[in-house]
């Protein structure tokens, strides 16, 4: 099936109207909707505007808050530990970035630990963020109480898709962005591939049975693709990437977000939220003079110039997909598959809102 074509301006527009609808105040509406927005324009389709959904029917089941902010528990100089009682992840997680950059200008170097944010999305926008403001940052991530990858060598559920992220600044949008869940495929991927009636890569989830296959149903079970989709509600699971090493590095993660936070490890427990463990570095403040900025420079230049292998146009750095995506989809809108525009515009009207006024909104957004 084709996707849509919407203008991003639009979508944002529908979805923060859906969001001051549900209960959110409109400053953190806006908000919400323009972090979904922005991971459709970077290409993650899987932490984007496909969310809608489930995020309405999470803050009105009560797991997730409006309104809420960071609370500094622990508050050192280098250091600091963040309550997210639960409110909406992209206001958390933009709060806990600005608290990391606040200590690393004063110190040089800080870690900031984040637990019990509501879903804090597309992690690489948070390196942006960082690099922004010309600092490193190292993010480990992890989703307490969302078991969906079996570990290496498992044929049950153990942890949660656990990204890693790393952001290197590398001067006027060009900044090194790597950013990955530790699961073969993200969690929102499968989804995604669910909701418009598609197979997800082969190896990138097991069935009931421990076999590898491309179906989201194995995570899902056997639904509508119109109901909200509960990934606890299949037999199978996610598989992990790169074998034992990625396995490894999603417990790393499991350990050092969950465990090390507060926020929890995966488990069988209630309700699904993000802890965080982010590390900021001054590069400036690292530097004795051997020019730390020119040397990354000289090095992505070095990468990019490594001959193409057959069949592929150039080697791309981490970070240039996602900036291509973006000029591309800003220019002709967000491709969206009609399943996921559906499902949003019956979030919305499941609120009481008109159809037609939505789809107008989306198309002239004012
Ligand atoms: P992915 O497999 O698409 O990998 C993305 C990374 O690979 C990016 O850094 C990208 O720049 C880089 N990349 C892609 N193609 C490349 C190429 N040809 N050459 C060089 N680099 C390339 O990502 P994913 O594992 O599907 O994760 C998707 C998103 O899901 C991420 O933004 C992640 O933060 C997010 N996520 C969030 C949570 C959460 O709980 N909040 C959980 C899991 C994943």
């Amino acid at each position: 099936m084709t996707d849509l074509r919407i203008p991003a301006t639009g979508v944002r527009a529908v979805l923060a109207l859906i969001f001051e609808t549900a209960g959110a105040e409109s400053g953190e509406a806006t908000e919400i909707a323009t972090n979904l927005v922005e991971a459709n324009l970077a290409g993650h389709d899987s932490h984007g505007v496909v969310r809608t959904q489930r995020y309405v029917e999470w803050s009105r089941i009560g797991d997730v808050h409006f309104g809420r902010h960071i609370e500094r528990v622990i508050d050192a100089d280098a250091f600091a530990l963040l309550e997210g009682h639960h409110g909406f992840g992209q206001v958390l997680g933009r709060e806990a970035v600005e608290v990391g950059l606040e200590k690393a200008r004063m110190a040089g170097v800080s870690v900031v630990a984040l637990r019990n944010a509501g879903h804090i999305g597309r992690i690489g926008g948070w390196a942006e963020q960082a690099c922004a403001a010309g600092f490193v940052s190292i993010h480990f991530v992890n989703v307490k109480n969302s078991l969906l990858v079996a570990p290496f060598g498992g044929a049950g559920r153990a942890m949660s898709t656990a990204p890693v992220c790393i952001g290197v600044p590398n001067g006027d949008n060009d900044d090194f962005i790597l950013d990955f869940a530790t699961s073969q495929i993200a969690e929102g991927k499968a989804l995604v591939a669910l909701k418009s009636g598609k197979q997800a890569p082969p190896n990138a989830l097991i069935d009931g049975n421990g076999r590898p296959t491309g179906d989201p149903r194995a995570l899902y079970g056997n639904i509508d693709p119109r109901a909200v989709a509960d990934p606890r509600g299949g037999d199978g699971a996610l598989a992990a990437m790169g074998d034992h090493k990625g396995s490894g590095l999603g417990l790393a993660c499991e350990l050092l977000a969950g465990a090390l936070t507060g926020s929890g490890a995966a488990g069988t427990n209630s309700n699904i939220h993000n802890g965080m463990l982010s590390i900021y570095l001054d590069p400036a403040r690292m530097d004795d003079g051997h020019g730390w900025s020119a040397a990354v420079a000289e090095y992505i230049a070095f990468v990019r110039a490594t001959p193409p292998a057959r069949g592929v146009e150039r080697v791309l750095i981490p970070g240039d997909p996602e900036r291509a995506r973006r000029i591309d989809r800003t220019a002709n809108g967000l491709p969206l598959a009609q399943g996921v525009w559906d499902s949003i515009i019956s979030t919305g009207v499941g609120l009481g809102l008109e159809r037609d006024h939505l789809e107008n909104l989306a198309r002239n957004p004012t």
